[in-house]
């Protein structure tokens, strides 16, 4: 999978190289590139935004470079990503779907966000006759001050869902969010006793039709829990 993340805080995405995502890149299984948004510009001052037009508060980002550097990027099937909290709640459930995806395109909006016929123009059918897909998407309830965070956020949950990416893929059985509304059991490990907390006997038994009644219960009581 090739990723192209757009932004004008290229640094932000530095733990990009870390961990699993940077093994991956590592293995040829992941591409992730960083494109800086002021590189495109083309006035002395790099100028990314502008005053939006009918008045208000801050500023929006310029229709102009975006379509520069996304231009500069984009290939057939690609699907565009614009970061808002206005956009479609990022599940599990996206996250497999967007696993599908030859490229992802992030689009890292900042200030009051990106003048919106960015959106309008890539959705338009000259591009969805090239399989280009435009999805606005929110990482969650609340405003955050850039997209880099949330781009982030989405690439490390896409991503360890590719084959290769994490040692032991029956990592993602049992998980947390793997259907609608199911949680995973709470987990232990050594020692037994811990600050006078044990783990539950059942655990210890060796009895793995047991253990998994136990935890099939445990999964259902925490998903109360949290309804
Ligand atoms: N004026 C926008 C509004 O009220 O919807 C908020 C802009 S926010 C300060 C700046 C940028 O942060 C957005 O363009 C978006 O890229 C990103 N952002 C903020 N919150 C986000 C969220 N919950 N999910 C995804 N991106 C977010």
């Amino acid at each position: 999978m090739r990723i192209d993340a757009i932004t004008i805080f290229p640094d932000y995405f530095a733990p990009m190289q870390l961990s699993l995502l940077g093994k991956a890149q590592g293995q040829g299984i992941l591409e992730i590139n960083i494109h800086d948004l002021r590189s495109f510009t083309t006035d002395n001052h790099h100028t990314v935004d502008d005053t939006p037009y009918g008045g208000g508060a801050g500023m929006v980002m310029l229709p102009e470079v975006w379509g520069l550097a996304i231009d500069s990027v984009i290939a057939d099937e690609a699907t565009l990503i614009v970061l808002t909290p206005a956009g479609t709640r990022f599940t599990q459930e996206m996250a497999y779907e967007l696993t599908n995806a030859k490229q992802l395109i992030f689009a890292c909006g900042r200030y009051e966000g990106i003048d919106d016929r960015v959106r309008q123009h890539y959705s338009a059918d000259q591009y969805s006759a090239r399989g280009i897909k435009v999805l606005e998407v929110s990482i969650g309830d609340y405003v955050l001050g850039g997209g880099e965070v949330a781009s982030m956020v989405m690439i490390e949950a896409i991503t360890r869902l590719l084959p290769g990416v994490l040692g032991n893929p029956e990592s993602l059985v049992e998980e947390s969010h793997m259907s609608e509304g199911y949680l995973e059991y709470p987990n232990f490990t050594k020692p037994q006793s811990w600050r006078d907390l044990s783990v539950p006997e059942i655990l210890l038994s060796g009895n793995h039709a047991q253990i998994a009644k136990w935890r099939a219960t445990q999964a259902e009581l925490r998903a109360k829990k949290n309804l």
